[in-house]
């Protein structure tokens, strides 16, 4: 079945009486080659996938194609007669009801993929994006990469370096868990129903241990949500209104760190970010 040809899409969405839901992000792809890029570059080849949002399917196919077995979460239920008829023929793919917010990921890869680390691979439903993919990331569960589609300007901020104009909170978080690469863009002429946004496939390639050595995750985590919450003021200012400590042990664990106190938070480096958190954690101490 040519799941990226609109008649074929028209019809089999007709059969099952299916109307789009814009509050759950179906904006299917109807492009015939976004989805075997994405299959090939998600490094699934014989191992085991998790896909996010099956749809109609069309990413599902081409997993399946590669990896030894699927794995798909899908929230909407009326998709389950639906995605029956378009993965009919395939054996290696298990379609589970659920939503993936809310989904027990640590037991479904056991259940389903024992003693495997684990590619995802998903178009992802936008309004979820970062949720979905700081849950992947920080639960350390056994996945090796995490590629997906997400909205342009979010794939700007998850892939942003620290130190540069467009690095926030987001990116500095992924950075410490996985090293971000962009792959390609996705205009929004490759969906239907048509978006109001473009698109781009990143993946995130999760590494075994953080590029930094912290002493305390959560003092990180605070750290890098303060530096970034007030990006224009300096980072004495924001890390003072941020955090619950006093503006004099804020501007010496700057100093410890080797910041200067009138720098932004954009400006920081890793290490440096590193650096200040472990400062501020002996603090606590
Ligand atoms: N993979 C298909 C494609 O590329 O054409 C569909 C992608 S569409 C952008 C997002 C999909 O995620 C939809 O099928 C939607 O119903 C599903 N979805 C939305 N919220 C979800 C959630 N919380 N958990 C699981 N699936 C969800």
């Amino acid at each position: 079945m040519n799941l990226w040809d609109m008649n074929t899409i028209k019809g089999v969405l007709s059969r099952h009486g299916f109307h789009f839901s814009k509050s759950l992000g179906q904006n299917f792809l109807i492009n015939p080659d976004v989805c075997p890029h994405m299959a090939a570059e998600c490094r699934a080849d014989g191992g085991g996938v998790l896909e996010i949002g099956p749809g109609l399917g069309i990413l599902t196919v081409e997993l399946a194609k590669r990896a030894a077995k699927v794995v798909t979460v899908e929230l909407d239920k009326r998709l389950l007669p639906v995605l029956e008829e378009t993965l009919a023929g395939f054996s290696n793919i298990k379609i589970i009801l659920d939503d993936i917010l809310k989904t027990d990921l640590k037991r479904l890869i056991e259940t389903e993929f024992p003693g495997q680390e684990i590619a995802v691979c998903a178009n992802l439903p936008y309004y979820i994006t970062s949720p979905v993919i700081m849950r992947l990331l920080e639960e350390r569960l056994p996945i090796h990469s995490i590629t997906v589609m997400v909205q342009k300007e979010a794939a700007q901020r998850f892939c942003a370096q620290p130190g540069s104009r467009s690095c926030g909170a987001v990116s500095a978080a992924v950075r410490y868990f996985a090293e971000p690469e962009i792959l390609f863009q996705v205009g929004r002429e490759n969906f239907h129903p048509q978006p109001n946004v473009d698109s781009t496939v990143i993946r995130l390639n999760v590494l075994k241990e953080p590029p930094v050595h912290i002493d305390d995750e959560k003092d990180f985590f605070r750290v890098v949500k303060a530096a970034f919450g007030q990006r224009r003021k300096t980072i004495l200012n924001s890390l003072s209104s941020g955090l619950a400590f006093q503006r004099e042990t804020i501007a010496l664990a700057l100093e410890r760190a080797g910041i200067a106190p009138n720098a932004r938070a954009e400006q920081l480096t890793m290490e440096q970010l590193a650096a200040l958190s472990n400062e501020l954690s002996s603090e606590n101490e």
